[in-house]
């Protein structure tokens, strides 16, 4: 399939909130209930083991849990699993984790596609019995040109004469594993002249002599896809089995085969059009590639397009289902801006994330005027709208506020700390910058500032004080580390290179920068991986996942506060 690009393709949403945007299979089922031809509509979701999920498969789940849900039906999680040479039973932990993180649970146990097997076996024999399917010993490079093209009709092979008995003895011989890979193959006999490519002679079933993480060594032949996936369906009672839309040509085939064998149901394939998200990576391929040439730390590192990597980052299911939602389901393709989705993840953590505290780049302050010793409990609201309590701040001499939050020679405008000027720290006085002390070179490594008692909670008398500066106590603070990720690739179409060029040459050599000796709030210091926050000035974070503890915490910054990349 010829993907679009986010320069010529229709921008699928724009940017901010949408209005609620169609999704055109709600009619077709709704329609299948009303007449009756289904009771209960079955859905599935089909993944390939062969590597983590990521944003677009999102998508196909929200469509497929999310009508099975809307029309009180069911949802299977079947594993496509006809390619064992690039399977993984991590692949298959990591897909039903993130699957029921995004808040889906599948009807019924997981279901494979390779428990179908031994029927998916005797219906293939079913067809050579019928004079439908042939062995053929062409080699792959015969065999591709004797398929001709889209403006060139197929050739028959020489072998598809042969006739069933021998069909038959070579088929049980594949089985039997007399044969070298890619010797020979079964293919249906359909039509080497059929304008639509999938009805040439697919191919049913390749020798593979391959351990099967399910079935072990019981099999060295495999089906393909076309030939096991409708079956499949059909096996599990599908009514409705949605697909994107590049399987659009498939879909005679997939009618062909349920045409032609004795199967239990009759399901009907949907396609509808790809997620695809500009700055971003969806093809399990490519993301395999950027974990094994080591260009990110893992299928779950914070920067990468898996569902596993945006839960690390932070975002929330609620995120992810609600951008899918916003996307619409439809059959035209285009490219969805990446700020619908972070739109939708700050939407999420802006009511749900308590306020917090963090210095990135700690300048010290020494109240001056403060008496050594002292301690003053304030209290903050975690979150300025929503009932979620309080959190105490304790205020003493010595604090830290953020290097950026101090400037020398300040340009027009600044509204934080100068020489001489006034700032309110959050929530609690308004104080002045009396000195700075400096380092040999020049750098300014500490403040000396003094304080206004007078002006806890209100403005002091006849002064107006416009910035406000976040701050945490210095003694009683907790250092930590916080990561802030960018972007992984610095273009909005990935995958689109100069001549010659491969879409690493696209990533973003800033998607990444650790801060050590970050200060957070006391409260912070007993988050627990997965804590979401607001990090007031900063944006949004979350503890991660896999390094964080309490007591030492790790941050991941989720997203800004405000869109940075936008015109
Ligand atoms: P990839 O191209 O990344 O390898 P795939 O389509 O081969 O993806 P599967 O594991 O076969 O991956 O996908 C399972 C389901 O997810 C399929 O029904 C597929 O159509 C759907 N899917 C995959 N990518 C997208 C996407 N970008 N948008 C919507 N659905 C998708
Ligand atoms: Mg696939």
């Amino acid at each position: 399939m010829s993907k679009p690009t986010a320069d010529n393709a229709p921008n699928a949403a724009a940017k901010g909130a949408p209005a609620a945007p169609a999704n055109f299979l709600r009619p077709i089922v709704q329609a299948d209930l009303d007449s009756g031809k289904h009771s209960r509509i079955v859905t599935r979701f089909p993944p390939e083991p062969n590597g983590y999920l990521h944003i677009g498969h999102a998508k196909s789940i929200c469509v497929n849990f999310g009508l099975a849900e809307t029309f009180g039906g069911d949802c299977h999680l079947r594993f496509d699993d006809t390619n064992p040479a690039k399977e993984d039973q991590e692949y298959i932990d990591a897909i039903q984790r993130d699957v029921q993180w995004l808040g889906f649970q599948w009807a019924g146990p997981v279901r494979f596609a390779s428990q179908y097997f031994d029927q998916l076996h005797a219906w293939a024999v079913a067809l050579i019995e019928q004079g439908k399917a042939y062995v053929c010993d062409l080699t792959p490079e015969q065999a591709k040109e004797y398929r001709g093209s889209l403006v060139e009709l197929g050739k028959n092979s020489p072998f598809r004469e042969r006739s069933v008995a021998e069909n038959l003895d070579l088929f049980a011989r594949m089985k039997a594993g007399e044969f070298k890979d890619g010797e020979r193959v079964l293919r249906a006999k359909i039509d080497m002249a059929s304008p639509n490519m999938n009805l040439r002679d697919p191919i049913l079933y390749r020798i593979r002599h391959a351990h099967h993480h399910q079935t072990g060594d019981t099999w060295c032949i495999y089906p393909n896809y076309d030939f096991t996936h409708g079956q499949s369906d059909a096996i599990e009672g599908i009514t409705h089995s949605i697909c994107t839309l590049e399987f659009e040509g498939h879909r005679p085939l997939y009618e062909w085969f349920l045409d032609n064998l004795p199967v239990p149901a009759h399901p009907r394939q949907y396609e509808f059009s790809r997620l695809n998200l500009n700055y971003t990576i969806t093809s399990k391929r490519k993301l395999k590639q950027l974990v094994d040439e080591k260009h990110v730390d893992s299928w779950d590192d914070p920067r990468m397009s898996t569902l596993s990597g945006y839960r690390r980052r932070g975002y929330t299911p609620a995120s992810i289902r609600n951008f899918c939602d916003m996307v619409g389901t439809n059959r035209s393709d285009g490219v969805v801006d990446m700020s619908m989705l972070e739109f939708s993840i700050r939407d999420d953590l802006d009511r749900t994330a308590p306020r917090a505290m963090c210095v990135l780049r700690p300048l010290k302050v020494v109240i001056s005027n403060y008496p050594e010793g002292q301690v003053e409990q304030l209290e903050l609201p975690r979150h300025p709208k929503e009932d979620m309590g309080v959190r105490t701040l304790p205020f003493a001499r010595e604090l830290y506020i953020d290097r950026d939050d101090y400037m020398e020679t300040p340009p027009k405008g600044y509204k934080r700390l100068e020489p001489g000027g006034e700032v309110r720290l959050r929530g609690s006085y308004v104080i002045r910058a009396d000195e700075a002390i400096k380092d040999a070179d020049g750098n300014v490594i500490e403040l000396r500032c003094s304080y206004d008692p007078d002006t806890l909670g209100k403005n002091p008398e006849g002064r107006k004080v416009k910035g406000v500066i976040h701050w945490v106590p210095a003694e009683a603070s907790v250092e930590c580390e916080v990561r802030l990720y960018d972007r992984l690739f610095r273009s909005p179409n990935p995958e689109k290179t100069e001549d010659g060029g491969s879409f690493l040459d696209n990533i973003n050599p800033d998607s990444l920068q650790v801060l050590q000796g970050c200060r957070a709030e006391p409260s912070l210091a007993q988050a627990e991986p997965e804590d979401r926050f607001q990090f007031e000035r900063e944006g949004y974070f979350c503890a991660d996942l896999k390094d964080s503890q309490p007591g030492r915490p790790v941050f991941n910054r989720t997203v800004t506060l405000r869109d940075s990349w936008g015109s």
